[in-house]
């Protein structure tokens, strides 16, 4: 979510527009009109003031996740793909795996009790039951 300031010619009429990451930013535009954050943005764009990546929502639709369930080790059996990262988030606490490691990292596993037990986790160890991995179209 951005917040825009918007420029206006002498008529009144908006002819382009400033991002920002914050309204603390934005006040730093001498065109600054007051709080008009939560606007949503096409495309990437930094913050006009620090620099901050903004995520447009065409590169939110093209992040998935997909998860995936096995019922013997080494096969990946059940697929659920094409989830948005909300419902990946909410799923991630029914199922038990880090949400967070999968935004951060691109992918994460699951086991038997939730809990990692090993230093460096491959698809095909013998305790995983599933895993979930970032898809980028
Ligand atoms: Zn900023």
């Amino acid at each position: 979510m951005a917040h825009l300031v918007l420029i206006e010619d002498d008529n009144g009429d908006v002819v382009d527009q400033e991002v920002y990451c914050s309204d603390f930013c934005a006040k730093q535009s001498e065109h600054y009109a007051g709080w008009n954050g939560c606007n949503e943005i096409g495309s990437n764009e930094p913050c006009a003031e620090c620099g901050v990546e903004l995520v447009g929502v065409n590169e939110m639709e093209k992040t998935t996740y997909t998860i995936w369930f096995s019922d013997s080790p080494g096969h990946q059996d059940g697929y659920l793909e094409n989830i948005s990262e909300e419902k990946m988030i909410e799923m991630s606490d029914r199922y038990g795996f880090d949400a967070e490691e999968v935004i951060n990292h691109g992918e994460t596993y699951m086991w038997p009790e939730g809990i990692e037990p090993y230093d460096n986790p491959r698809p095909t160890s013998d305790d995983v039951v599933g895993g979930c991995y970032r898809v980028n179209k």
